[in-house]
């Protein structure tokens, strides 16, 4: 079958082909539908995040997907439900306490694979099998749509981190400040913008899609090159809730400073390393002092997964119409890896529901 992903020692996505793969016991046998394409697909093609399969010289790349069942095996799942499979894996030393918790997500790196991008083969094939724990069932209507389950599955977990650290008082968000215009931002300005005040940051000159996506919701588009984010509260507000999510070192200590008292910025970018100065004296007494907190979250399981598939339903039609730019035929997966100035969310289809 055909599949797309990196080769050791070669640069950039190749189709190659591969054995369609057979499921073992508890495992289905799905077809894949649509397999969406990331800001973390593009660090792993780049060789700065994840890794090959131990035993290969390949990875198939691909970790947002959306398929049918075509054998059910001896799962609970029948041929033709739709299904979003979960990212984590055990590793190759077996399971672990975090995966017999049904908390991979919670997992250290050294504890679980990630498929398609860390050590073991996505979903971008004709086919996959996952064990029946790791697949979500996604209603057919929105099945075309169901590779961004995974993604706003991030987000359901962050946000989730967030508020569970907020939970000893009583605490509202008001206002929420998003850094980063790409997909996983403006789908978490689409998920928040109903419940506070919103704005989002960029870098980017209009005319802009993603700056008329942000201004559709009704949140606010901010420029981090006009308004740094520690400027944010006196240009616009304190924030009570920040989302990371340009992978821009240095935000994860401004959101710090753009923090409302008792205010919680969840970081979800992955950064290279980099060495800049900072005052740790003044962050620390500030996160202190104010009661802020800062969560780290990567990752999700079944049930942000689940909150998704409600999410999804729930989100306008326009804003979803406006966000998925391009969903190209598997033979011509080149386009789907082009960042041009008008992409923002593409996707991979490699057959029709
Ligand atoms: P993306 O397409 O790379 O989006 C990042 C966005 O941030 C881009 O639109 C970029 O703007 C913007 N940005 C970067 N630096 C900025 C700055 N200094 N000021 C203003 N805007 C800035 O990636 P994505 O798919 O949306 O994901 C976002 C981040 O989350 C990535 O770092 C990704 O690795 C990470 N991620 C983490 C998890 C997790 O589980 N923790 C899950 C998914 C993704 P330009 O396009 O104009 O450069
Ligand atoms: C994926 C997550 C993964 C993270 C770190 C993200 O793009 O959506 O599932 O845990 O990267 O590799
Ligand atoms: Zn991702």
């Amino acid at each position: 079958m055909d599949a797309i992903g990196i080769e050791r020692g070669r640069e950039g996505p190749r189709l190659f082909e591969v054995p369609k793969p057979t499921p073992d016991g508890g495992e289905a046998l799905v077809r894949t539908l649509r397999v969406g394409v990331d800001g973390t697909d593009h660090e792993v093609i780049a060789g700065t995040h994840g890794g090959f399969p131990e035993r290969d010289d390949y990875l198939v790349l691909g970790h947002e997907a959306v398929g049918v069942v075509e054998d059910p095996n001896d799962t609970g799942f029948e041929r033709g439900d739709v299904v979003a499979p979960t990212v984590r894996r055990p590793p190759e030393s077996g399971t672990n306490e975090y995966f017999e918790r049904g908390e991979a997500d919670m997992a250290p790196p050294e504890e679980t694979v990630e498929r398609g991008i860390d050590g073991a083969h996505g979903f971008m094939s004709e086919y996959f099998t996952s064990p029946e724990a790791f697949l979500v069932p996604v209603p057919e209507a929105i099945a075309e749509l169901g590779f961004l389950l995974e993604p706003i599955s991030i987000s359901e977990k962050a946000l989730e981190l967030a508020h569970a650290s907020r939970s000893s008082f009583d605490w509202e968000s008001e206002s929420a400040f998003v850094l980063g215009n790409g997909p996983l931002g403006l789908l978490t300005v689409a998920m928040l913008v109903d419940d506070m005040r919103v704005y989002c940051l960029g870098r980017r000159d209009r005319p802009d899609p993603s700056i008329d996506i942000v201004e559709s919701l009704g949140a606010t588009y901010v420029d981090s090159r006009e308004t740094p984010v520690e400027t944010v509260p006196e240009v616009h507000e304190p924030m009570d809730l920040i989302y990371e999510a340009t992978g821009y070192a240095k935000h994860a200590f401004e959101s710090v400073e753009a923090l409302a008292p008792n205010g919680v910025a969840a970081l979800l970018g992955v950064p290279e390393p980099w060495t800049f100065e900072l005052d740790g004296g003044r962050l620390h007494k500030e996160l202190v002092m104010h009661n802020k907190a800062l969560v780290g979250s990567v990752n999700s399981g079944p049930d942000h997964f689940r909150a998704a598939v409600d999410r999804l339903e729930a989100l306008p039609e326009s804003f979803l119409e406006a966000v998925v730019t391009g969903v190209v035929p598997h033979r011509e997966f080149e386009q789907a890896f082009e960042e041009g100035p008008d992409d923002i969310k593409k996707a991979i289809e490699f057959g029709p529901r």
